[in-house]
């Protein structure tokens, strides 16, 4: 026996699993199991027939996210080592240049819920199901097994309070060590010659936004002669460091988090540049952007890269409303001639939903723009074809003519 349990599907809901989607809906199950506790292995069925096996998670609208659709293959220490070793062997292809990138990206890497970002000698292990708590050993166990050189695996769940069971090894608290030794306060690392400090312990998600990591070099690359530069929603300043890198005299860096803005600076002298020639705002970014306005103050490159505004597909409408006030605001303070480097990170937000944003944001601030690159995620964050979910991150950059 390879599962705990088995679960009937309702009819004709199959199709999607086969087609290699991996998560099955609470909705789509023919009758919720009892008392089954979170992590069990289940196998999916339709009509008695086998779909697909996977974990299953009593508390999530996803009852089931799928980690195979072999029924032969067992779900034990050595499945994890195959997906992680699986995972790696994609990043030591495809990433370089870089000692920060992530190691495992969840379904489009065959690993639901699971993430782990890499800094330098640390993995960062982020958990986002009840379901996957009990394997937890085995995913660290693979990933320093298949990694090499790692002196730690730190932890940092995100997966629902309500969600954790009373009892066992469910109730694990935020952030501690997994595996090896308790990683230092900053984490230096090196991205394409970009020196980056990373809290893991206390930053948001793993401590550092890595999938904007290519992007980042970009604007290094777009900065040069372009003295003022505006980064909106700079967490720890990754855009305003590779802007003032490339060219910036003064890079203004905007964030509601005052503890990313004072690692920002931190970030600015770590690469020999002076944090007091620059500027950095604890505010939120649409009041300064209407008081820059006001106060007639331009900027020959903005970037843009605020957190998903569509949580969830009922507020879609709304997000891309958001997304066309937003660039509008921050058009208004762009220069003739000047970028707009603005991102959108929302899945449910189509690539072409935001470009028609941002197209109806230029149409209101009566500016004329060119698009002159657009880009998607890096290969560390695949996608999974059958899983359009993972395509989340859009990011244009605008040319203002006029
Ligand atoms: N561009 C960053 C990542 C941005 S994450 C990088 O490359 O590292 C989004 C950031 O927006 C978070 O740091 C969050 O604190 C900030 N934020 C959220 N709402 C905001 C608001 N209304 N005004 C300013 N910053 C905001």
């Amino acid at each position: 026996m390879k599962a705990d349990a088995e679960l009937a599907l309702q009819k004709d809901l199959a199709r999607h699993l086969r087609a290699g989607h991996p998560w099955v809906f609470r909705r789509a199950v023919e009758r919720a199991p009892k008392g089954l506790p979170a992590g069990s292995i289940v196998d999916v069925t339709d009509a008695g027939r086998f779909v697909a096996r996977g974990y299953y998670d009593p508390h999530s609208a996803i009852s089931v996210r799928i980690l195979t659709r072999d029924a032969a293959e067992a779900v034990d220490a050595a499945f994890w080592r195959r997906r992680v070793a699986r995972a790696l062997a994609l990043r030591r292809e495809l990433v370089h240049g870089t000692n920060a990138f992530r190691m495992v990206h969840g379904e489009s890497d065959g690993l639901p819920g699971v993430v782990a970002d890499r800094y330098d000698r640390w993995a960062v292990l982020k958990l986002y199901s009840a379901g996957l708590t009990p394997h937890r050993a085995a995913v660290v166990e693979a990933i320093h097994a298949e990694a090499e050189g790692l002196a730690g695996v730190y932890g940092r769940d995100e997966i629902p309070r309500a969600d954790l069971d009373e009892a066992g090894e469910a109730g694990a608290p935020q952030g501690r060590v997994l595996w090896g030794g308790e990683p230092p306060e900053r984490i230096p690392v090196d991205e394409h010659g970009m020196a980056l400090l990373v809290d893991v312990r206390r930053g948001q998600k793993t401590g550092h936004f890595l999938d904007q990591r290519e992007n980042r070099r970009m604007v290094r690359d777009l900065s040069r002669g372009r003295a003022q530069a505006l980064n909106l929603f700079s967490y720890t300043g990754g855009f305003s460091v590779a802007a003032a890198l490339g060219g910036g005299r003064q890079v203004v860096s905007v964030d509601l988090d005052g503890d990313a803005l004072a690692l920002a600076r931190e970030n600015f002298a770590a690469n020999g540049l002076d944090p007091s020639a620059h500027a950095f705002a604890e505010e939120d970014a649409f009041e300064i952007l209407a008081r820059f306005k006001r106060e007639g103050r331009r900027f020959d490159l903005v970037v843009c890269d605020p957190p998903a505004f569509a949580k969830s597909q009922r507020t879609v409408d709304a997000a891309v409303a958001g997304y066309a006030s937003l660039n509008r605001a921050a058009l208004a303070v762009l220069s003739p001639g000047g970028l707009l480097v603005t991102a959108s990170c929302s899945a449910r937000v189509s690539a072409e939903q935001f470009f028609d944003a941002v197209k109806e944001a230029a149409f209101k601030a009566r500016v004329e723009l060119q698009l002159v690159a657009e880009t998607r995620q890096p290969p560390d964050h695949p996608v999974s074809p059958q899983f359009r979910e993972g395509r989340y991150l859009k990011c244009l950059v605008l040319r203002r003519v006029s």
